[in-house]
């Protein structure tokens, strides 16, 4: 049985979506005290997974993080960053079409489409030719 229970930075959660999570975000202390004490007491519904993401403003820009990056994975570009318009990186396990996080600076059509994205049960899978192209909605990307 588990006897030590924690929630927020100092707290490692598992997720299906992403495996383990660090904490380090203010959503996580805010809504993972409810989950857990629904555990404790063995009420409500399982507990959510919520995909991991950061968002922040930075020197004037919009910055949004969905998902958990990995060292080793490939990474394209939506969007050219010496543009000065918006643009977005995509993270992907390396040679695959998985992708395992989504940064979007100044893309607000691409948050909508990163958190619903991240809202199944596994990984996303994108077209990753079609994800480089900004006339797309990244959603339409997705492979079926
Ligand atoms: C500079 C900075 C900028 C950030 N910016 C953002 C942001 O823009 N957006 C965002 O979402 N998140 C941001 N974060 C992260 C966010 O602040 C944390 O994820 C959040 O505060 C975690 O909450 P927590 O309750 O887990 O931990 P904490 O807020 O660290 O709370 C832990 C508490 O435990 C207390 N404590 C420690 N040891 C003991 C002890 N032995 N006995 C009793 N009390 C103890 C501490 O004093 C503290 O009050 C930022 C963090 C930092 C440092």
């Amino acid at each position: 049985p588990r006897h030590v229970r924690a929630v927020g930075d100092v707290a490692l959660r598992r997720s299906a979506r992403h495996g383990w999570v660090p904490g380090g975000h203010w959503d996580g202390a805010l809504r993972a005290p409810a989950t857990l004490a629904a555990d404790l007491l063995r009420v409500g519904a399982p507990p959510e997974d919520p995909a991991p993401y950061v968002f922040s403003t930075q020197l004037g820009h919009e910055l949004a993080l969905f998902g958990l990056p990995g060292g080793e994975d490939d990474v394209e570009l939506r969007g050219d960053p010496a543009d000065g318009d918006g643009w977005t990186a995509l993270w992907f396990r390396p040679g695959t079409s998985t992708c395992t996080a989504v940064l979007t600076v100044d893309r607000p059509r691409d948050v909508g489409a990163a958190r619903r994205l991240f809202a199944g049960a596994a990984l996303p899978r994108l077209d990753r030719a079609l994800a480089r192209d900004l006339a797309r909605g990244l959603r339409d990307t997705a492979l079926v």
